[in-house]
């Protein structure tokens, strides 16, 4: 069936390319009606190319298309062949200045801050690269695809619109010259016709909504088959789309997963393809699957027939989009035909239907006629305009004349639920709903585009258009004023938490367009009065009758009366929403501003305001707030609680709770502040209280109820504070005189006084404008100190210490927390300067004229009076309720009082009378009936008073103060006021510094004695409970167990030699270690109980140089180990962090650790950071990753070297004996092999060599706990190593033992040699530990495993050097490690040894050994040698050892038959080797030195010169290195010869394969950019590799190869070991053998991962220029690479850290844990 299908396909295809192009252009160009003909034409041609069968065939279909329905509308366009008329056109054409590129997914946009017209003009890369802005200050973002360059928009742009390259097309095309004279006459109609019928098929097919019909075409083909297509929607996930679709159509996971990723791709997928009934089944299993859940799923059965007009529909957009970019003529001309206006007259355009019928179109076609919008009508700059107009009308329906009311009737339309008041009313559920609708939303995005370029001149046109929106955005706000009431909850708690998010919504989204409304009244003033008029008479209406129905009542204090409302607060209904009023306040502060203000008061609309009136709903407002904090609305629930947190929050407080105030502000000065002041106190509800005297005793007393008591005395206090706010805060142009930046300066003060902070932090705590800036950039140097970051951490902040005095500890921006943090930093800041720590009230600036009088509250009789009551409290502190809170606002308020009048002596210019007379006033005494004492008696009184310490400095600066302005006063000459207190006052402070000091001391014994009791207590409960304490202790313990190794004895420093027979003798001193979980101490001895390490295992291709290369599979292909390849593509590490514990203390605690998971694992399901099935744990104390322990062991060739005589053979005489050995060995073994009986005859025949004795066998001289452990760590290095299933027996154990010592050595060598560190006396007690026992450790194993093994490995290890006839096929000396064969022989030699009883030592072995493996490794370097003799500057010395490589390079040309290069300069060869060489001795001074525990000479102690000789001399080697083929070339030579003569080491020097040479460069993480948007650039250009060409939602770094990834996406999911794996993971284990490093580009973001399950993030190498990262690209600075960071980053990598971190993070941040790694 499918290949019949095929046939006929192809049949067809046949068939249709027999059509030709030019034939069809020809005869359209003849017809009469073009349209009938190119439908037709379409009818019967589209359905034979599209939707042949169930899958779409995008090649196929896209070059039948060109072919037969294309290529005519080409020829036809062109009238002749299009291949020479396209570029014809092209070369006439003048292009476009403008960019317009449209931007892909991902890709980084640009904006200016400083030259955007607003921050939604954007430049593309290339352009920005190109452009001024550069050099400015831009906000980086990346595309979320769609959007287009406005380079070249000179609207879009204050200055520089041109980058380099578009400038220069604008030199050659006049503005606006009509792009079509270019174009032929015949042409321009010919392209009229074809645009205007091709446009209109594809806007008819893709808006068209029946399912077996078609637009004005025929349908031809019958053969009724049809698709059932799946839609795209935002509420089904990926996983239901795809388990619905396996259920619905019988098809794989896999293919549901292509069918999901294509539905959310291009919005649409066919998912069946039949006849009716076949779909339509599918149909109905899709919606009834998904029914259930919520909405089901969006599933159509459409004609295939549809469907190919539609693909073809899509496909010609394509085309038109490609067309027009040949000619700038044809783009007009199609602008022109999409505009022009249908039959059905208005809204029915091409371009209006399309937009109509966007919200309907699928993502895919959505996408497609953008693309076409984007490079048509938004290139042309006739139609950009015309087309911003047309967008919004087809989409609003409005009317290009008043947008603005327009847009808010519209927005009103959509909120008609209202109370009877007519306000706002939001329903639980459909509220929030609404505010996501789009539509709403858009609505008031659309009210700021268009109030957010701000005119330069008003008309009058203007202006009346302007006024008439402003009434139809009042009629908003009245809506809106008191909306969502409440009404104080008693008795019981509130049921239901009433809705009140909406209503905030609503509010937060208005915030800057209520700003910017108030900014474009500001611009002028005729404007501005109307306005202001227009929201006073909206807010009288809105508070007509608020007096209706109630008595007034009189209020009377200090003979001052008022008539007010009765009106309570915690009783009748209040609401916080108030935006008629705060728009009011906010024109009030402007009018402030203007000329008219200062000079003609009168003329402004000023006496119409009833002060009472204005101040009443805000006042309310904020008593409300005090109440809510004196927990008298405790029953009202959570929502109250958010509510009031909004109303203070940055994101609102500027149109909400800072308008308020400012309207209260604004009431006093138009009042009498008594009167202001008793309003107050009675809608406070503590009229009672202050009018009444000695009402306060009583309230105390007679009144038991605490909570009362507490409430008054909170709401007292919250009420001064107001005061405070609404006398000091008048740093907004208009109410104080100041200026913008003043106000800016200030907030960031007061920020930086609670603590130094980041720039993100910051830029958090300020308000930020309709272009998305805080103004911050511009002030903070003036304010604070910049502080770089290290290299961690972020750069911060820090006030400059001359601001400290403009800190005002009532800042109104401050949160309750904030404030007494800021109040502990400013009187510790005093304290460490040696200050008094009075935090007085700042010096203020003087109001404006409008608001001048409100000082006067300061003075009045009621605000005395109640200053004075408080304090009469404070005196008699007895029997009254007070608190010290409230005194301290009463001491800020003189305070504040007495700089006011400081200031108005200072000012004072002579026609001036002060009228300011606090001092006056506080030194008069009450008058009858209570005769109190004066204000300034009673705080002379309390400066005394013992239970008011903390006071007194502000006392006493109140006291000086007042003395200061007396001085003023009485002499007009303002001499300065000596001070006379000065000397007392840093006596007292110096007493309390001591003070302080003593109770610090005191603090830290009892912290250090609670430490020491808690360790005692860890010795008896070992696990993890007091975590802080552990880390805190560490250090010390650190030090204490590794201190032990110190104690070496000290060794002459004549000559050190850390191997062979000269090895210089060194007592092993005693090595006591303590167990961190028992802390019991204990000799580590070879027959005690096993001491161990914690220790960590690991894969590792840190070193690869050759990171494609697959390990075969150990278990099937029985891969041998035993040589390791140079390329060093795979080893194994092992690290620790060098906690020792005993072996039986550690198996005790894994076993706890194992139960306690395992039940935790039932219970919780829960993972833990570790994975306890593969034998991981937490080391007790410091919890690093671990996963095995390594015993300690005393150094054991001291066990094995029992025999040691004076005459030791030579190394010929050596490799003869032991090449005896080795025959008798294998000899034995066959004979093991062959037969059992005939043992004892044959063996006669061998010939034993003198003094071997193969049968003997050695007693293991370990006690069994160390062999316990010495099995379990060489298992767990097998397991890890090979990734199989341990087991003990397997002769690769001893292998992986040596292997991993070795390649741990050699990491640790290039770190050093990478840091540019000596080799010895550098490296961290945990690493020197963790080697020491490491190599220890593998000389030991081989006594726990098979001796015959162990003999057979060394056997072959040695015939790769010293062939025999046994060991055939063993690979050649260019593909061996040498430093790997150096220990693996070492270390398998005591196998063989032990039953040597000749005399030869063990040392002597080792000697010959390294010898010979460093002879082969010189031979190695020699034939690998890539030596250049580049003439450079050569010396000619012809020393000794360049004379000697230069005979042993001719002696290995001989050998290699001539084959090598000729090379005739000793002193390059000679260079050449010593640098090649360096790594292997370096690395054998290691090992040898952690084998033979010979210290290290102090030469290689530190840099410097001769590091070659002092190597040498310390391993035992003449310093002419080819002096060891000279001494031995008896063998030597006929070796030599041997290892050349090998068909591999022949090959490579045809040429025909590759050979690592040495030294081997270090590997590091891959090279970044400096700038992160090239990164970002990149990954926008990376396609996914498995889903043809589309973009990559999450593209992905690998920092270790350089390799981008399609991460975290099904697309390039594949399966790892049985399970699915994302993009990193399965790329970790061909890259990094399952540890990776990743940078997620679009993130900026650092990916750890290792193993499926584990993963961390990590902060990028980016910072911005405030020194701090940006993860998740939200603030968009720019980014830039910060080396230190990378190379820590790199460091980590080097040293096998990247697991250890994720394991820190993990359990610092549980979260991490549940993540899914393995799917990124
Ligand atoms: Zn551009
Ligand atoms: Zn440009
Ligand atoms: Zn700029
Ligand atoms: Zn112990
Ligand atoms: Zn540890
Ligand atoms: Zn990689
Ligand atoms: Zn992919």
């Amino acid at each position: 069936m499918a290949a019949d299908l095929e046939a006929e396909v192809q049949a067809i295809d046949k068939n249709l390319l027999e059509c030709s192009a030019e034939e069809i252009a020809v005869k359209w160009l003849q017809a009469n009606d073009l349209q009938k003909e190119v439908y037709q034409h379409l009818a019967y041609y589209v359905p034979k190319i599209y939707c042949r069968g169930p899958n779409p065939a995008p090649q196929r279909e896209d070059m039948l298309a060109q072919h037969v329905l294309l290529g005519p509308m080409e020829w036809y366009l062109c009238g002749e062949d299009p291949a020479f008329g396209f570029p014809k056109l092209e070369q006439a054409n003048k292009p476009s200045h403008l960019c317009g590129r449209v931007f892909k997914v991902g890709e980084p946009t640009y904006s200016c801050r400083d030259c955007a017209v607003d921050p939604t003009c954007v430049l593309c890369m290339e352009c920005f690269l190109g452009s001024i802005h550069r050099e400015h200050r831009y906000r980086m973002t990346t595309s979320g695809g769609g959007g287009f360059c406005d380079c070249g928009d000179t609207e879009a742009w204050k200055e520089g619109p041109y980058c380099q390259k578009h400038e220069l097309n604008t030199s050659e095309t006049a503005e606006e010259e009509d792009p079509l004279v270019h174009l032929p006459e015949d042409m321009v109609a010919r392209a009229y016709n074809i645009f205007a019928i091709t446009f209109k098929y594809a806007v008819d097919i893709l808006t068209w909504e029946k399912e077996n019909e078609l637009p004005g075409l025929e349908m031809i083909e019958k053969s009724d088959t049809y698709y059932c297509m799946l839609f795209n929607d935002e509420v089904h996930t990926y996983e239901q789309v795809i388990y619905t679709l396996q259920k619905a159509v019988n098809c794989t996971q896999k293919e549901a997963i292509g069918f999901a990723t294509t539905v959310d791709r291009d919005g649409r997928r066919s998912v069946r393809y039949g006849d009716f009934q076949y779909c339509d089944q599918a149909k109905s299993v899709i919606v009834r699957n998904t029914s259930r859940q919520t909405k089901p799923l969006k599933v159509q059965v459409m004609h295939s027939s549809i469907v190919a007009h539609q693909s073809f529909g899509l496909k010609l957009l394509t085309w038109l989009g490609s067309v027009i970019g040949y000619s700038d003529g044809l783009r007009r001309i199609l602008c022109q035909v999409g505009l022009q206006e249908g039959p059905d007259g208005e809204n029915s355009s091409l371009v209006d239907k399309l937009m109509l019928y966007d919200s309907k179109l699928w993502k895919g076609a959505r996408n497609v006629y953008h693309q076409l919008f984007m490079s048509s009508l938004l290139m042309d700059l006739k139609y950009k305009k015309l087309f911003a107009i047309r967008f919004a009308r087809a989409r609003m329906l409005i009317t290009e004349e008043n947008l603005m009311t327009t847009i808010i009737k519209t927005f009103m339309d959509h909120l008609r639920h209202r109370d009877i008041q007519g306000r706002f009313q939001f329903e639980r559920y459909t509220a929030l709903q609404a505010f996501k609708f789009r539509r709403v939303q858009s609505l008031i995005l659309d009210l700021k585009y268009v109030l957010i370029s701000k005119p330069t001149e008003w008309s009058d046109d203007l202006r009346c258009k302007f006024l008439e929106g402003f009434d139809a955005f009042l009629e908003l706000l009245k809506c809106m004023q008191g909306m969502d009431p409440i009404t104080r909850q008693v008795g019981q708690h509130i049921e239901m938490e009433p809705e009140w998010e909406a209503a905030f919504t609503l509010q937060m989204k208005l915030t800057l367009v209520i700003s910017m409304m108030q900014d474009w009244c500001a611009l002028d003033e005729k404007v501005m009065i109307e306005a202001y008029k227009k929201c006073l008479t909206v807010l009288m209406q809105c508070h007509s009758g608020f007096t209706d129905g109630e008595q007034p009542i009189v209020l009377s204090m200090c003979g001052h009366s008022v008539e007010t409302i009765r009106y309570c607060v915690s009783q009748e209904k209040v609401s916080i929403h108030l935006p008629v009023s705060r728009l009011l306040a906010g024109l009030h502060v402007l009018l402030s501003k203007t000329e008219v203000a200062y000079k003609f008061p009168e003329l402004l609309p000023l006496s119409e305001l009833s002060p009472p009136m204005l101040i009443e709903h805000p006042l309310r407002c904020l008593v409300l707030c005090a109440q809510v904090h004196a927990g008298m609305w405790r029953r009202n629930g959570f929502s109250l609680v958010n509510q009031i947190y909004y109303y203070h929050n940055v994101k609102c407080r500027r149109e909400m709770f800072d308008k308020d105030i400012v309207m209260l502000q604004t009431g006093v000065s138009m009042m009498d502040p008594n009167h202001f002041l008793m309003i107050m106190l009675s809608r406070f509800e503590l009229y009672q209280i202050f009018s009444t005297p000695d009402y306060g005793k009583r309230f105390s007393t007679e009144n038991t109820n605490k909570d009362v008591v507490q409430q008054n005395n909170t709401l007292i206090e919250e009420m001064l504070y107001l005061i405070i706010m609404i006398v000091g805060e008048r740093f907004s142009p208009g109410i104080g005189q100041v200026n913008a930046t003043d106000e800016i300066k200030r907030e960031i003060i007061h920020q930086l006084s609670i603590r130094p902070m980041a720039h993100s932090e910051l830029v958090k705590a300020l308000p930020e404008d309709e272009n998305r800036e805080t103004g911050m950039e511009s002030v903070i140097e003036e304010v604070a100190c910049f502080k770089k970051p290290g290299l961690t951490g972020r750069g911060l902040y820090e006030l400059k210490p001359e601001c400290a005095k403009n800190f005002n500890l009532y800042f109104y921006h401050f949160s309750r927390a904030e404030q007494s943090k800021a109040e502990e930093a400013q009187r510790k800041l005093k304290r460490q300067n040696r200050e008094d720590t009075a935090l007085p009230p700042p010096a203020l600036p003087p109001f404006c004229p409008l608001f001048a009088s409100l000082v006067n509250i300061l003075q009045s009789d009621v605000m005395l009076c109640i200053m004075g009551t408080i304090l009469q409290w404070a005196v008699e502190h007895n029997g009254y309720a007070w608190s010290e809170s409230m005194l301290q606002r009463v001491l800020h308020l003189i305070g504040m009082a007495l700089q006011e009048e400081k200031q108005h002596l200072e000012n004072l210019s002579e026609e001036n009378v002060v009228t300011f007379t606090f001092t006056q006033k506080i030194s008069k005494p009450g008058e009858a009936p209570s005769n109190s004492p004066s204000i300034l008696a009673m705080l002379e009184t309390l400066q005394n008073a013992p239970h008011l310490e903390v006071h007194k400095d502000m006392i006493r600066w109140i006291l000086k103060t007042f003395n200061t302005i007396k001085k003023l006063r009485e002499s007009s000459s303002s001499s300065p006021v000596v001070e006379t207190e000065g000397n007392i006052m840093e006596e007292s402070s110096r007493d309390k510094d001591k003070a302080e000091r003593k109770r610090k001391a005191e603090i830290a014994r009892l912290r250090r004695e609670k430490i020491m009791a808690q360790m005692s207590e860890m010795q008896r409960h070992f696990i993890n409970e007091n975590k802080e304490l552990f880390q805190q202790t560490l250090e010390e313990l650190d030090t204490s167990t590794s201190g032990v190794h110190e104690n070496s004895p000290v060794i002459s420093d004549a000559k050190l030699t850390a191997l062979g027979p000269e090895q210089t003798r060194v007592a092993e001193p005693r090595q006591v270690v303590m167990c961190i979980l028992c802390q019991e101490e204990q000799e580590v001895k070879v027959d005690s109980r096993a001491m161990v390490l914690a220790a960590f295992i690991q894969r590792s291709t840190v070193l690869s140089k050759n990171r494609n290369k697959i390990t075969p599979d150990p278990d099937t292909e029985k891969y041998d180990p035993l040589f390791m390849h140079p390329d060093l593509s795979c080893g194994t590490h092992t690290g620790s962090c060098g906690h020792i514990m005993h072996a039986h203390c550690w198996q005790r605690y894994f076993d706890a650790v194992q139960a306690k998971e395992q039940r935790r694992q039932q219970r919780l399901r829960v993972h833990t950071s570790y994975d306890v099935e593969n034998g991981e744990f937490l080391c007790p104390l410091c919890e690093c990753l671990s996963n095995t322990v390594i015993p300690l062991l005393p150094p054991p060739r001291v066990l094995f070297n029992r025999l040691d005589f004076s005459s030791q053979p030579n190394l010929t005489q050596w490799i003869k004996t032991v090449s005896q050995q080795v025959k008798a060995l294998h000899l034995l073994r066959n004979e093991d092999c062959a037969s059992h009986s005939g043992h004892s005859e044959k063996m006669d025949q061998l010939q034993l060599p003198e003094g071997f004795r193969p049968d003997f066998k050695l007693k293991n001289p370990y006690s069994e706990s160390i062999k316990e452990m010495l099995t379990t760590f060489g298992t767990a290095t097998y397991k890890v190593g090979l990734k199989v299933h341990p087991n003990e027996e397997d002769p690769r154990v001893p292998i992986m033992c040596w292997g991993s010592c070795a390649y741990t050595i050699q990491t640790i060598e290039r770190i050093l040699a990478d840091e540019d560190k000596p080799l010895f006396g550098h490296l961290p007690c945990r690493q020197d530990d963790c080697l020491t026992s490491l190599t220890r450790f593998a000389a030991a194993h081989w006594t726990v495993s098979s001796l015959s093994a162990v003999q057979g490995h060394f056997c072959t290890l040695l015939a790769s050097l010293v062939p025999n006839e046994k060991n055939g096929n063993l690979p050649c000396i260019l593909d061996i490690d040498m430093f790997h064969l150096l220990v693996s022989l070492v270390l398998s030699f005591p196998a063989i040894h032990c039953q040597d009883f000749s005399g030869v030592s063990l040392g002597t072995g080792d000697l010959h050994l390294f010898h010979l493996v460093t002879m082969a490794h010189i031979i190695q370097i020699l034939l690998t040698s890539s030596t250049e003799e580049n003439g450079m500057d050569q010396e000619n010395t012809n020393s000794e050892e360049e004379v000697a490589v230069l005979t042993l390079y001719k002696f290995l040309c001989q050998c290699t038959g001539s084959a090598l290069k000729e090379i005739s300069s000793g002193w390059h060869l000679w260079r050449n080797l010593k640098a090649g060489i360096m790594p292997f001795l370096r690395c054998s001074a290691l090992f040898f030195h952690y084998l033979n525990g010979v210290p290290a000479p102090s030469e290689i102690q530190v840099n410097g010169a001769n590091q070659f000789e002092h190597l040498c001399s310390y391993l035992s080697l003449p310093n002419n290195l080819t002096c060891l083929f000279q001494e031995n070339s008896e063998i030597l030579n006929p070796l030599i010869e041997s290892w050349c003569n090998n068909n591999e080491v022949k090959r490579y020097l045809e040429g025909k394969r590759h050979a690592i040479s040495y030294a081997r460069e270090s590997n590091k993480l891959i090279d970044l950019p400096d700038d992160y948007s090239c990164l970002i650039n990149q990954a926008s250009n990376f396609s996914c590799p498995k889903s043809g060409g589309d973009k990559s939602r999450a593209p992905t770094l690998c920092l270790v190869c350089g390799t981008m990834l399609c991460s975290q996406s099904y697309c390039c999911q594949t399966e790892l070991e049985g399970e699915d794996v994302g993009a990193c993971t399965a790329h970790t284990y061909t890259c990094g053998s399952g540890v990776g490093i990743f940078l997620r580009v679009r993130e900026c973001q650092v990916l750890f991962l290792a193993g499926k399950t584990k993963g961390c993030f990590y902060p990028p190498p980016y910072l911005d220029d405030y020194g701090e990262t940006d993860q998740g690209l939200r603030r968009g600075n720019p980014l830039h690479l910060c080396k230190e960071r990378f190379k820590k980053i790199q460091k980590l990598w080097q040293q096998h850290s990247i697991t250890e971190e994720i394991g820190h993070a993990q359990e610092a941040n549980q979260t991490l844990v549940g993540i899914d790694w393995q799917h990124l």
